[in-house]
């Protein structure tokens, strides 16, 4: 296997996907359930999952084993069914809408699944594995089928491997071959569970590549991962911990929380909105709480009497500010306010919660005692180069 040719451009002129709502989200996901019962009772694995992935997102979900990542997966694939709650994919609702058979051919023509372990069948060439799911699906002129397949194989750098068998092949060999035959129909979302946990970093580097290069080609890719130095890599990372969701601005705010500290943070944070240009704290006020900002931006701003304000800060979402305070149980040490281009939401976690939260994350009371320093330092040194006297030494 070439290991370093780039996959090519397969889908640029080719069958257009089919799209019931292109403004649509890739995948909803709504107030989702999932209870599996057995005769030691009922466990529920899924609490009520909501989540949205656009098109052309390259997502990775992580969490520890047993968190709900495959049920989670199975969902959108429509492979098992939610206890409550809504999946709609590619603007089809999957629970409500099909049967299991309809839903069977759905999957075959809009999305395709890989596993950790390939599931290849041993029996067949590389290529005939490849071909097969366009038979399922009946897509494609029967003349045209071994082409295509061939083409797939190819951009998985496999053109010379296509008739040898499975096995014949090395294991990272046949994850690319089961790539090629998820990606046999064309569909426009790809789904990998663990695609990567069987195979050396080499291999593993050659599949996100592969993936890379799919989403750059507006293909949207959901891949759930163990492995934490994949998530750097992709465009979105989700957290589920015990049947939970952890807040996007949470996971990306406090990073060295763990992921159930991270859900705790999530639960226990309350959501506030501001318009732009709107004030969030007044310089002298008391602070009392810490804030993330979870979209839109804010400025902190250097102001007072008989002097023009100075904007020392514009904080984008997943930063955060009143630390500073909490830590030095002071006032608010410059005004803040959400900037005029546009509205804001922050999570607002309570002075008691926040200092539990350091004292059980030793780590991250390190990180942000770093960040009160650097803070700081900077408004000292802004403040002395404006010439102006700052009263806040
Ligand atoms: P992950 O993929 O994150 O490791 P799973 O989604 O496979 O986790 O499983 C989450 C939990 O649900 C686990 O405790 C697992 O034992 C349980 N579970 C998964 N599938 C079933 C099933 N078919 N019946 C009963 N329990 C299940
Ligand atoms: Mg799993």
């Amino acid at each position: 296997m070439n290991m370093d040719s780039t996959p090519r451009n397969l889908f640029s002129n080719k069958q257009v996907t089919h799209t019931p709502d292109s403004s649509a989200s890739m995948i909803d996901i709504r107030k989702v359930i999932k209870i599996f019962k057995n005769a030691a009772g009922e466990f529920t694995v899924l609490k009520g999952i909501d989540l949205s992935i656009e098109r052309g997102q390259f997502v990775s979900i992580v969490g520890k084993s047993g968190s709900g990542k495959s049920t989670l997966l199975n969902m959108i694939t429509g492979i098992d069914h939610p206890t409550s709650g809504h999946v709609i994919v590619n603007g089809t609702d999957l629970y409500t809408a099909m049967d299991e058979s309809g839903r069977s051919l759905w999957r075959g023509k809009n999305l395709g699944i890989v596993f950790q372990f390939f599931q290849l069948l041993p029996m067949l060439s590389l290529l005939e594995n490849v071909m097969l799911p366009m038979d399922y699906a009946d897509m494609y002129d029967f003349d045209e089928r071994p082409k295509r397949a061939m083409e797939l194989l190819a951009l998985v750098g496999l053109e010379k491997q296509a008739s040898k068998l499975p096995l014949a092949v090395s294991t990272g060999q046949q994850q690319l071959a089961a790539i090629a035959r998820a990606l046999a129909t064309n569909p426009p979302l790809l789904v990998a569970d663990e695609p990567t946990g069987n195979l050396d970093s080499r291999s593993t580097d050659y599949i996100i590549q592969l993936f890379e290069k799919l989403v750059a080609e507006g293909k949207t890719v959901v891949m759930v991962t163990h492995d934490p130095s994949l998530t750097a890599r992709t465009t979105r990372n989700i957290i589920i911990s015990d049947g939970e969701l952890v807040d996007e601005t949470v996971a990306i705010a406090l990073p060295l929380l763990k992921h159930r500290q991270m859900l705790a943070v999530t639960q226990k944070a309350r959501r506030v909105h501001f318009a732009p240009g709107a004030a969030i704290l007044n310089r002298e006020q008391h602070v009392d709480s810490f804030f993330m900002i979870s979209s839109g931006e804010v400025e902190i701003v250097l102001d007072g009497k008989n002097r023009e304000d100075v904007t020392v800060a514009r904080l984008m979402p997943g930063q955060y500010f009143g630390e500073v305070e909490l830590l030095r149980e002071g006032k608010s040490i410059a005004s803040v306010r959400a900037a005029a281009e546009g509205p804001v939401e922050l999570l607002v976690l309570d002075r008691v919660d926040f200092h539990n939260l350091l004292r059980e994350s030793p780590l991250t009371e390190e990180s942000i005692g770093r960040i009160v320093q650097h803070r700081l330092t900077e408004n000292k040194s802004i403040a002395r180069h404006s010439k102006r006297i700052w009263p806040f030494s």
